[in-house]
């Protein structure tokens, strides 16, 4: 009897112990998902956005927020589930306390605030662009390396033809030859990412300095690159290579630039209205 009781006992103090530890122990070990190095993170830098939420995010201004705490909700998208928009600022207040919530969140901001059109500016998507979701694919000039960006191809293939617009508001950062990229155009959109459209067959009237504004004509869609020699063309099929860069720590991250595109995807500026 005496040990029926000490059982008892025991028990109930083990079950008293495990209700009150077990939360404790998820939240730290959910909470390691957020520290200072998770931007630089395979998971993070492919920015997984499953289609159930690319509607819930369709029709919001700013989705920087939404998918900050949707991809710590979700393990980056391992575990799948759309999230409620209403509850977004209860679930916040799980991660904020994190170290790295700050850097993590403006990071996600300054993917995604700034969005505003598609960067190609063509009256049917469908016929004239196609893209596909190659982040992390291969590719082999000048050795073997990942592809840090989205190409959308021209489905003519013809240079010079497609206007190639800024997606944000910006600053123009850089423009001109890159081996790699061949003429490009850098732009810092207002919440810090950069954005980099390489391959054009020509620029618009825009300068290193110069003000932008998200619709703005940056060049014409083309096949430069690939060379030692400035102006080389032709060694590839005809697209825009799109690449979004954040900073960490004076570190330069690429960050998988699909997904943005298909939050743009519907939202093409008129050629005409392309300043
Ligand atoms: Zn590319």
């Amino acid at each position: 009897m005496k040990r029926i009781f000490r059982y008892s006992v025991f028990l109930f103090l083990l079950s008293f112990f495990c209700a009150l530890w077990i939360p404790k122990l998820r939240y730290l070990s959910e909470s390691s998902r957020l520290d200072p190095a998770t931007l630089k993170s395979a998971g993070f830098r492919q920015q997984p956005v499953d289609k159930e939420t690319e509607q819930v995010i369709r029709n919001m201004e700013d989705p920087g927020e939404y998918l900050a705490v949707y991809w710590l909700e979700t393990k980056f998208g391992e575990r799948s589930s759309a999230l409620s928009p209403d509850n977004i600022l209860t679930m916040r207040k799980r991660w904020e306390r994190a170290d790295g919530w700050g850097e993590y969140l403006s990071a996600c901001q300054s993917v995604w605030d700034d969005l505003t059109y598609f960067p190609v500016a063509s009256r049917d998507i469908g016929s004239d662009v196609s893209y596909e979701d190659s982040w992390m694919f291969g590719r082999s000039y000048k050795g073997e390396r990942e592809h840090e960006g989205t190409d959308i191809m021209s489905r003519k293939n013809e240079r010079g033809v497609l206007p190639v617009v800024s997606m944000t508001d910006g600053v123009v950062q850089n423009k001109g030859w890159l081996e790699l990229g061949g003429y490009r155009v850098g732009i810092r959109a207002p919440h810090g990412a950069y954005f980099y459209y390489a391959h054009l067959d020509s620029y618009a009237d825009i300068y290193v300095g110069d003000e932008i504004k998200a619709g703005d004509l940056l060049g014409f869609m083309g096949d430069t690159g690939y060379g030692t020699e400035e102006g080389t063309k032709g060694k590839f099929p005809v697209h825009l290579h799109l690449g979004i860069y954040i900073y960490s720590e004076d570190q330069e991250i690429s960050v998988n630039p699909y997904p943005a595109l298909k939050y743009v995807e519907e939202k093409i500026i008129d050629y005409q209205d392309a300043g």
